[in-house]
């Protein structure tokens, strides 16, 4: 049987901390802010907005609401992007995304100055990561290494297997796991006999997208399971890649879906806005 780490509860913990902290930071100097910008109203992305925004309010951080309607043009999304770059208050910039079709998510997140950029998502951050310097990482995959860490998972030496190679999930973890010493393999829809090498794994991380795909044939006796993927069932229910009920019997660790990476994606972006505002103020 595995051990379940809920990163719902783990989330609650490290909040608790940073708030502790962000209180401590509002004596000193101010209190941090991220810039929270949504354009459209795709209920997903409303969501996910709004469960941001209820984290920061939940250990202090303000957060400042941008809401921006599904026919804005280029011009003006990057336009209020340009004025919380430029907002002395601002310390860090969320933009939403997907953006609505039409618009160019690549060029609208360049307008993110490196700095204020707490999703790790501009060419300069993804540019400094991949050359192992200091920068922003994207919060999934910053996330997944704290459940690890919960997961009193040792990951030198040991042999990852990351299903997806997507840039805000797949590729960043499979880089901090190697950075972390393993020796790690990326698999995608065009990998051939996939069974065989995630059977492998000493850490398997899934981060594709299909309800329930893979089940105890894909799994190594005493891994340690990430379900990343989130996918609504005809039911209603949310549900992970894996078939949990199947994995969870031979696996050393597991995360549940929901309550799993999804609150740590949250508490982690929370993280990188404290660091970007203690990186301003030379903290
Ligand atoms: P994505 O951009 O669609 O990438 C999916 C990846 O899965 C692609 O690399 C794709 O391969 C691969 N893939 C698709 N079908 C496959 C198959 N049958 N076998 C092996 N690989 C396959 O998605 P994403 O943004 O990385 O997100 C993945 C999942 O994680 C989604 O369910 C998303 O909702 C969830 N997610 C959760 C959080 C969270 O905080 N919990 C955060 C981000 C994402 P190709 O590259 O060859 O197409």
């Amino acid at each position: 049987m595995a051990t379940i780490i809920y990163g719902s509860e783990l989330a609650k913990e490290l909040k608790e901390e940073m708030k502790e902290e962000v209180s401590a930071l509002a004596r000193e100097k101010r209190v941090p802010c991220l810039a929270v910008i949504l354009v459209g109203d795709n209920p997903a992305s409303l969501s996910y907005v709004t469960a941001k925004e209820k984290a920061c309010q939940e250990i202090g951080l303000t957060s400042k609401p941008y809401r921006l309607p599904a026919t804005s043009t280029q011009a003006e999304v990057e336009e209020v992007i340009k004025k919380c770059a430029k907002d002395e208050e601002v310390d860090g910039i969320l933009l939403q995304l997907p953006l609505p079709k039409g618009l160019n998510e690549a060029q609208a997140l360049e307008c993110i100055p490196a700095e204020k950029d707490v999703d790790g998502l501009t060419t300069m951050n993804v540019g400094k990561f991949f050359l192992g310097q200091d920068s922003f990482v994207p919060c999934t995959p910053l996330g997944i290494m704290e459940i690890l860490k919960k997961m009193n998972c040792e990951i030198d030496g040991k042999r990852a297997v990351v299903i997806g190679r997507s840039k805000l999930v797949g590729t960043p973890i499979a880089r901090l796991l190697q950075n972390a010493g393993a020796t790690v393999t990326i698999c995608h829809s065009r990998t051939k006999d996939l069974p065989s090498i995630t059977k492998e794994a000493d850490i398997l991380v899934a981060a594709v997208g299909k309800p329930q795909l893979f089940g105890k044939e894909y799994v190594k006796d005493g891994a340690y399971v990430i379900d990343v993927g989130v996918n609504r069932l005809e039911n209603g229910k949310l549900c992970g890649d894996m078939k949990f009920d199947e994995v969870e019997p031979i696996a050393a660790a597991i995360t549940p879906v929901p309550k799993g990476v999804g609150p740590m994606t949250i508490c982690m972006l929370l993280r990188n806005t404290i660091e970007a505002y203690k990186k301003k103020e030379g903290i």
